[in-house]
């Protein structure tokens, strides 16, 4: 029997079984998708996750980020990382670094989709494999989460759902910001990550479809900017992001990341968030005390969360939307705590 049996090897499933390992206890990943794997994402990793990842070992190429920009059509405001810059990075360059480190520990990696699992005293079974403990990373549609959730009868009904879409252009980046376009109802995330290459991640009120360009003409200034410019990447999106989640701690079953509820990636914290989530619960479970892991997630998370539901509450407000650009640019060192604050989460 191995100590843990990690579900799902995204950046946030590759942490949990790196810390665990770093832990000392014996881990294995299920993850049915090769290496590197690709995902929809604003690719910036906020000041702390690089923190983090340097702390497993990780140092991924990609581009320095120095702060944040927000635009509108009339103003824009600017604000720096005071503790250390952030990192604009491919997924692919991310993810590929996550598991080097993974096999350089011996971590096993299984080319397994699981979608059943059964619950004894000491152990959970999962495709054939039995381990004292069963951690679903497995993104924000978690079949594991499903599972357990169907078993309590809790809804997941977001109100207001948003949506991600993302695709990269082939030109130098103009800053070393993470400029973000706000219009009445979406926003664009322009990250760069490489010397000739630029991300663009647009949050939608509604599925994208594969009609990128169209989504974007809605930011004349940002469309202007890419006229001309070659596609780096093909589109992908996820969807709807908000996932309400009641519980992660389901006897030895334990969700991380995504899988453990998410809101929204208006700021750009998933990564962070969900790298300080695997750091608590390797902690916990080499403690041999799982259930302190409930406490330890809304200590890591609430913060964010609370930040995250703030922002997106002011999107849904039409008087307070329009005023969000003006309100930074007027009101610099406001919008520099918010900044700074997020950065450090
Ligand atoms: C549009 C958008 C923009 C974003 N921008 C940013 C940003 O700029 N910065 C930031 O920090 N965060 C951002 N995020 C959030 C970030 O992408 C996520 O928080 C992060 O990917 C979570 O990692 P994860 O490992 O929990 O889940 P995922 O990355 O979703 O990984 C889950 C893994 O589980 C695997 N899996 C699924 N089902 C199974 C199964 N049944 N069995 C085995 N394996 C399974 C999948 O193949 C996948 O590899 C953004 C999100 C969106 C949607």
């Amino acid at each position: 029997m191995i100590d843990v049996l990690v579900v799902g090897g995204g950046p946030v499933g590759l942490a949990t079984a790196i810390r665990c390992a770093l832990a000392g206890l014996s881990v294995t990943v299920a993850e049915p998708r090769g290496t590197p794997i690709d995902k929809a994402c604003g690719e910036g990793v906020m000041p702390a996750a690089v923190r983090r990842l340097a702390a497993l070992g990780v140092k991924p190429d990609g581009r320095p980020l120095r702060g944040i920009r927000y635009v509108d059509e009339r103003h824009h405001a600017d604000a720096r990382f005071r503790h250390g810059d952030g990192l604009g990075v491919r997924r692919t360059v991310l993810h590929a670094a996550l598991a080097e480190r993974a096999a350089a520990l011996g971590i096993p990696v299984m080319p397994t989709r699981v979608t059943a699992f059964a619950r004894q005293a000491s152990h959970v079974t999962a495709a054939g494999i039995e381990a004292r403990y069963l951690v679903a990373a497995d993104g924000l549609h978690s079949t594991i989460r499903r599972i357990l959730e169907r078993r309590a009868a809790i809804p997941n009904r977001p109100a207001a759902p948003r949506y991600g879409l993302r695709r990269h252009y082939r030109i130098a980046p103009w800053t070393d910001l993470v400029e973000v376009h706000l219009t009445a109802e979406a926003e664009a995330y322009v990250t760069p990550v490489a010397a000739d290459l630029v991300g663009i991640a647009l949050l939608l009120p509604r599925p994208g479809g594969d009609d990128f360009e169209a989504r974007l003409s809605a930011f004349p200034a940002l469309s202007r900017r890419l006229a001309g410019a070659a596609c780096g990447s093909d589109v992908r999106g996820a969807g709807p992001m908000r996932q309400d989640v009641w519980r992660r701690v389901h006897g030895r079953v334990l969700l991380v990341g995504d899988a453990s509820g998410y809101l929204d990636a208006l700021t750009g914290e998933g990564l962070s968030v969900g790298l300080a989530q695997a750091e608590v619960l390797a902690r916990c479970l080499a403690a041999g005390r799982p259930g302190d892991y409930e406490r330890a997630w809304r200590k890591v998370s609430g913060p964010a969360w609370r930040m995250t539901a703030g922002l997106l509450w002011s999107r849904n407000q039409p008087l307070l939307a329009s005023r969000l650009v003006p309100a930074a640019h007027y009101v610099p060192w406001l919008f520099s705590t918010v900044v700074n604050h997020i950065a450090q989460a």
